[in-house]
């Protein structure tokens, strides 16, 4: 069978075999550094071993769990012992139904959803719910109100403009979007309040949720959905791109609370219509089936690392070591106030610029990437989403302290 001859599960082991012998003369030989018997074996190697070596802090697509890899990479191969690849199964087969069914179900599991709260896998990334939240909940001569906290609410807000009136509840505009808004005026006939609950860009996170506001609430958590432990039965739609917690791109989960739909009176279009999905169960027309499996795969991972209450309290470990460095050294300087900090992306700038270009370098060297700031916001963003490692902070915080060190 093609899959199975063309790349076994043998050949696998066989590369896991070899990777010592290839080590062992660069752990003998003093002074090559290791980046060089890296590059020496990198041939021999399997793309597993290369990608262990990388730091990855990108802000998204972005890190994933080595696991998910390997079983998304031997699926593509040859998948569950079919002889065919993930890539080319339909979507409605024996095949690929179980692995809709089990996402939605991980999902509803992971975030303890009650009933009315249904859970979907669409296409179109969060930037399509900008618009698809109030074409589904907001009517022409009614009103939406959304928080400002940076700019993936300002796109969020501009979209829903197209569809109905727009109230600011609260923002952050003024302090540049260093903070989160801790007041907030949402009038009690407003069909629901918006709110990012981490700001990718600006590393701001929302700590104390606006549950109480008195409207369905409705929440963008693109850059930090499963990472903690949240009420999510108290959100009425919640949508994430998954290629930050959750997957890879092209796929995005669309948690729904089917009380609040069949609200308005215009005529939605089949496919943007949240009903017609929940009731083909996620299945309407042919899903991202790859990027499925893949935010398949990675909810199974969550799941046996423990869930979420489990992540969360190595979020917490991560961020509070990276935040806990980053306030002891005088040349590093965090510009999120400090209450607000996002435990997923943390920016922070040098107090002499002129160094920055030199420490990006040296994390470059040191295998760190996706260290650079946001182009409009400069300086650095360190994201630290569930599948980094608490080792790659370590090794970035140990970084900071030598190169201040070298610089004090
Ligand atoms: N919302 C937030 C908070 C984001 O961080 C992003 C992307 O990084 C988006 C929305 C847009 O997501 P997508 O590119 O999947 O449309």
């Amino acid at each position: 069978m093609r899959g199975k001859k063309e790349r076994s599960g043998e050949e696998i082991t066989n590369n896991k075999l070899y990777t010592p012998f290839f080590l062992i003369p660069c752990v003998f030989l003093w002074g090559i550094p290791s980046q060089f018997c890296f590059f020496a074996s990198s041939k021999n190697l399997n793309v597993k071993t290369a990608t262990a070596m990388i730091h990855n802090f990108n802000a998204g697509p972005s890190v994933l769990p080595k696991e998910v890899f390997e079983q998304a990479s031997q699926a593509v191969i040859d998948f569950n012992n079919t002889g065919l690849s993930i890539l080319e199964i339909g979507h409605r087969t024996t095949s690929f139904e179980p692995i809709m069914s089990e996402a939605r179900t991980l999902v509803k599991e992971l975030m303890s959803l009650d009933d009315d709260h249904e859970a979907l896998f669409l296409h179109g990334g969060a930037t399509t719910q900008f618009m698809q939240v109030p074409m589904n909940l907001l009517n022409e001569n009614e009103l939406a109100a959304y928080t400002d906290t940076g700019t993936w609410a300002v796109k969020a807000i501009k979209e829903a403009k197209l569809f109905g009136h727009v109230e600011i509840a609260g923002s952050s505009k003024e302090t540049n979007y260093t903070t989160i808004p801790k007041e907030l005026t949402v009038s009690p006939t407003a069909s629901y309040l918006h709110i990012t609950t981490n700001e990718t860009i600006a590393g701001t996170q929302w700590k104390d949720l606006p549950y109480d506001c008195g409207v369905p609430l409705v929440a963008d958590m693109s850059s930090d959905i499963l990472s903690r432990v949240l009420d999510y039965n108290r959100f009425d739609i919640i949508y994430a791109g998954a290629q930050k917690n959750m997957g890879a791109a092209g796929v995005n989960l669309v948690v729904v609370n089917k009380n609040v739909l069949g609200k308005v009176t215009r005529v939605l279009p089949t496919i943007l219509d949240y009903r017609n999905h929940i009731k083909e169960g996620s299945m309407l027309n042919t899903p991202p089936v790859f990027a499925v499996y893949v935010a398949m795969l990675t909810l199974r991972w969550l799941k046996n690392l423990g869930g979420v209450a489990a992540i969360e309290k190595i979020n917490n470990a991560k961020a509070e070591l990276f935040y806990s460095t980053l306030d002891s050294l005088p040349i590093f300087k965090g510009i999120v106030a400090k209450e607000d900090r996002s435990y997923m992306n943390a920016v922070f700038v040098m107090d002499d610029p002129s160094l920055e270009k030199e420490f990006l370098d040296l994390c470059k060297q040191e295998g760190m990437v996706g260290v650079k700031g946001h182009r409009s916001v400069g300086g650095f963003r360190v994201s630290m989403y569930n599948a980094l490692k608490y080792e790659s902070i370590v090794a970035l915080t140990d970084l900071m302290k030598e190169f201040t060190e070298r610089k004090g």
